[in-house]
């Protein structure tokens, strides 16, 4: 099978990388990872999350392909949902957006499923990622369940930048202050 793994970031996404990379997913004989996030704000955020996943990717040897980023288009698919709480009807719009995106991406450049490291991060909830994926019209979602410890060793071994939020405006949480605070700095929620 030629698959299409998507990714929102290297601190999720280096565990199954490496698992796909060393072959100990038997039915993949292909792969390549699929950064397509318009979800991410602020620009500079974006710009540092995919510099970080093109560096893991080419330390591994790994193929990779960047989707468009077009924040406002993903801003009218998420429209009236914006005050959701993460894992809610927005979140479920996002994935479904994202794989809308990847199984076509998928099809036009001859691969024959998709899955992603969506759900990986104890803030999500896989169930609502496998959803999505099944409900995005097109070719084949593949639910996988990852190897967390293998992902956890990574993640301590490289000093990948690791955000303190999901990725939209609307999942930055601002810090509850004090009187005699001052900052309102979101909180690291990852
Ligand atoms: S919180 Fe994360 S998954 Fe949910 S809508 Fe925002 S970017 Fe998408």
């Amino acid at each position: 099978m030629k698959l299409v793994l998507m990714s929102c970031c290297a601190p999720c996404s280096a565990g199954a990388i490496k698992q796909l990379a060393t072959g100990e997913i038997p039915e993949v004989e292909d792969f390549i990872v699929l950064f397509f996030n318009p979800n991410i704000f602020p620009v500079a955020e974006y710009d540092k999350r995919l510099s970080e996943q093109i560096k893991y990717c080419e330390k591994l040897g790994v193929k990779y392909a960047i989707g468009e980023y077009n924040h406002s288009l993903w801003l009218d698919a998420v429209r009236g949902l914006e005050q959701e709480l993460e894992r809610g009807k927005r979140c479920s719009k996002c994935f479904q957006f994202r794989f809308d995106y990847a199984k076509k991406w998928a099809l036009e450049h001859g691969f024959d499923a998709v899955t992603s490291v969506f759900g990986v991060s104890k803030h999500k909830d896989q169930s609502q990622v496998d959803c999505a994926g099944e409900k995005a019209l097109g070719i084949k979602y593949i639910p996988i369940k990852w190897d967390e410890a293998l992902r956890q060793k990574i993640g301590h071994e490289s000093n990948f930048y690791r955000q303190n939020y999901c990725g939209c405006e609307f999942s930055i949480r601002k810090k509850i202050t004090t009187p005699t605070e001052k900052t309102s700095n979101p909180i690291p929620i990852r």
